[in-house]
């Protein structure tokens, strides 16, 4: 029977336990399991290969993304790092240029000591994109809303491009999740989470996935999986099962707050710019309407030269200052000194990532409630 995204969140994946009835997938807190003779195991070896508690999150994201494969990581930049060890010396792969801030660590840190190149484009122009597809390039990173900028990239638009050039289509789907937009069903041909946002949804764990149709390439990442072993354990395998339940009522909730704020902030005087793509003034609304069945809850904003934004944060009650986003209680940060520092300002500044750029992740409180912290803030903020 297919199921709907909403009951698949629920059912999804494995449901419960076979063996004794349990409506929830027990946590299987064990590192090595019984072989019955050499050779011969019930399906299970070693909690790094393989654990059933992840086993059955792994199948439960790639019901939801609509995929065959899929992969249940540490953290985001776990997945993230494990997916680009499928390349090699020699490579280049095409980024979005705004990206989540670690996502352009690795690479320019890590990867390039490896002979791995990459190239900061902006992804929305696709004609731009189809003009650097040299012979290194192997493969187009995109995040669509990106971060910080929320700017939209069109999904099927580059895949196509892509594909006709034999590229791979990689897509951090962090911000929307499945619940909203489905990029393997675009084109995509991976596609990752950082799992610690929407998907766990409470803030209480760090994990990432990588979700893939193509039998090769699943096959690869799963050996990368096993041999780098950035695994995620069984109680946070868990934790998320137990996250994603919720994720529709969740999203639904946040994506209305998240227009009303949107709205709100884009009315309001002190206000300079807003970001977000659910407004219909914003550059990728079309795109994020076509691609995408809502724009998600996050949101950035510049206030007037005339306002400080330190203080700002610093006036704040309900919102908290911190790291992070997608959780259900509202988050605020500073992206240029916080997730994007590993930037280099120059590039942030071309790019439109200033010092006085405010990030909100809205989260699901009474919306009166988060308006009234933003607008008393806001006040006194006032120089
Ligand atoms: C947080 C984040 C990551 C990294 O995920 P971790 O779980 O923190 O390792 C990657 N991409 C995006 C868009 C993110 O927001």
């Amino acid at each position: 029977m297919s199921l709907n995204i909403n009951s698949l969140v629920i059912h999804g994946g494995i449901d419960g336990d076979e063996r004794t009835g349990a409506v929830n997938v027990p946590i299987y807190q064990t590192s090595t399991f019984k072989q019955d003779g050499i050779g011969k195991n019930r399906g299970w070896e070693y909690s790094r290969t393989g654990n059933p508690t992840r086993a059955a999150l792994e199948k439960l994201v790639a019901d939801l993304e609509q995929g065959e494969y899929g992969l249940a990581f540490a953290s985001g930049l776990a997945a993230i790092t494990t997916v680009l060890a499928l390349f090699k010396s020699g490579d280049k792969i095409i980024v979005s240029d705004n990206i989540y801030g670690g996502t352009f660590r690795v690479l320019d840190k890590v990867f390039k000591n490896f002979g791995i190149e990459y190239e900061s484009v902006n992804t929305s122009d696709a004609e731009l994109v189809a003009s650097r597809l040299t012979d290194e390039v192997k493969a187009v990173y995109i995040e669509s809303p990106a971060n910080p900028l929320l700017t939209i990239t069109d999904i099927a638009e580059v895949s196509g491009i892509a594909h006709g050039k034999g590229k791979l289509v990689i897509v951090d789907n962090t911000f929307l999740t499945p619940y909203l937009q489905r990029p393997l069903t675009l084109g995509a041909d991976i596609v990752l989470h950082s799992g610690t946002k929407y998907l766990g949804g409470h803030s209480d764990v760090v994990s990432g996935f990588a979700i893939v149709n193509d039998a090769k390439i699943a096959d690869r990442l799963y050996f990368l999986q096993n041999a780098m072993g950035g695994v995620l354990g069984p109680q946070d395998s868990y934790l998320m099962i137990r996250g994603i339940k919720t994720l529709g009522v969740r999203m639904d909730r946040h994506v209305k707050n998240a227009q009303q704020v949107a709205e709100w902030l884009e009315s309001n005087e002190a206000v300079a710019k807003v970001y977000y793509p659910g407004l219909k003034t914003a550059e990728g609304y079309e795109v994020n309407r076509k691609q995408a069945d809502a724009a998600g809850a996050m949101i950035s904003f510049e206030l007037k030269a005339d306002y400080d934004a330190r203080r700002f944060f610093e006036e704040l009650h309900l919102i908290t200052l911190a790291e992070s986003l997608g959780g259900v209680e509202s988050l605020v940060c500073h992206p240029a000194s916080m997730t994007h520092a590993a930037i280099p300002k120059e590039i942030r500044d071309a790019v439109g990532i200033t010092d006085g750029l405010i990030r909100l992740s809205v989260g699901i409180e009474d919306v009166r409630d988060i308006i009234s912290d933003l607008d008393q803030a806001i006040l006194r903020a006032r120089i």
